[in-house]
């Protein structure tokens, strides 16, 4: 496979670098073509062998990590490079146990660690953790060989890390009969994707993907709007920099309560129709995404990609992406067919 790279560098535009192009678009200026990155994990079994760095080393070790993130940059063609493949290291560094996987399978957490608001205990130095390390070291690599590049870091929000800690189960029945503690557990584990998003954007981070899965089979858009407004604009004021907001399934029903937040970008899956998506935002969040996975990339021909894609920019979804992190087996000129067609558009159309 190893002489299987694609090298799409050559494409790159001579008057403008990735990192402004992603920049200008959240400035609401006219951009040549639409960017293209993926917020959440682009990475595949295809890349580590291209890269030669593998899971599970490439969750914990900078350089393994350093290696195989580029390939977003490198072999894939897209804007931005996004480091941090798993959806473990923050629980991890606070205490629960996981099974970092192998190449074919991501990293899981086993067990729960909490069962009420009171036995929270967030680990004073949870940043100096291996894992933690890693991510922040990789990061500022990234961020001296590829200036150019935007370089996204990437935080879970404390909807997410509620159910890391608490168990979904029985987080979700808390939220139910318990509103006003669930509302203190948000605020208390904020304090972990506040810090966690800060030591990122020390080592170079020029966005963070905040991912908080408030899906709609979880949380109902009235939930949303009580538990989870409230929240995610204060991460709009405490992190630095624009937040990618990242949440999976249908949104439809909240991505008017999302665009309340003030986040700069909002990162979406297919289940929304990309001109449903545009209509309900009228452009008070930038979108990005909305490439079907477990149909489009995993299983069909670029011909069917490129299509997805015309759509998507038709339809004015700000930068084209996979909608959220790729199954670990899709082929790679699939991925690399997101990039292609994204810069084919403006020639053609
Ligand atoms: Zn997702």
């Amino acid at each position: 496979m190893r002489q299987k790279i694609y090298y799409i560098k050559l494409m790159k535009d001579k008057n403008m670098t990735p990192k402004d192009l992603v920049k200008n678009i959240l400035a609401g200026q006219k951009t040549e073509r639409k960017a293209v990155l993926n917020p959440v994990s682009s990475t595949t079994v295809v890349q580590m062998e291209i890269m030669d760095a593998f899971f599970p080393e490439a969750h914990f070790d900078a350089k393994k990590m350093f290696e195989l993130s580029r390939a977003n940059y490198e072999v894939l063609g897209y804007d931005a490079i996004m480091p941090i493949f798993s959806v473990v290291i923050e629980a991890f560094a606070n205490g629960c146990e996981v099974d970092w996987g192998n190449p074919e399978m991501m990293p899981q957490i086993k067990g729960k660690l909490w069962k009420d608001y009171k036995d929270i205990e967030i680990k004073k130095n949870f940043l100096d953790n291996y894992a933690v390390k890693a991510v922040l070291d990789c990061i500022s690599m990234l961020k001296s060989k590829y200036p150019e590049v935007a370089i996204i870091g990437k935080v879970f929000g404390p909807w997410t890390l509620s159910y890391d800690f608490f168990g979904v189960e029985d987080f979700l029945i808390k939220s139910i009969i318990n509103p006003n503690e669930v509302k203190d557990i948000l605020e208390k584990l904020s304090e972990i994707t506040v810090r966690f998003a800060q030591a990122q954007i020390d080592a170079g981070a020029d966005f963070m993907t905040v991912a908080d899965h408030a899906t709609k089979d979880l949380c109902s858009p009235l939930a949303y709007r009580d538990f989870l407004i409230p929240i995610h604009s204060m991460l709009v004021k405490e992190i630095e920099v624009p937040i990618m907001l990242h949440i999976c399934g249908d949104t439809l029903d909240r991505i008017d309560y999302i665009c309340q937040t003030g986040v700069s970008f909002f990162h979406f899956e297919s289940k929304v129709e990309a001109s449903k998506a545009v209509e309900t935002c009228g452009g008070r969040t930038k979108l990005i995404g909305n490439i079907n996975n477990p149909l489009t990339l995993l299983f069909k021909r670029p011909k069917d990609v490129r299509a997805q894609v015309f759509n998507a920019i038709k339809s004015g979804i700000d930068i084209i992406g996979p909608e959220c992190a790729v199954p670990l087996t899709t082929p790679l000129e699939n991925l690399i067919e997101i990039a292609i067609a994204t810069k084919d558009f403006k020639n053609i159309h």
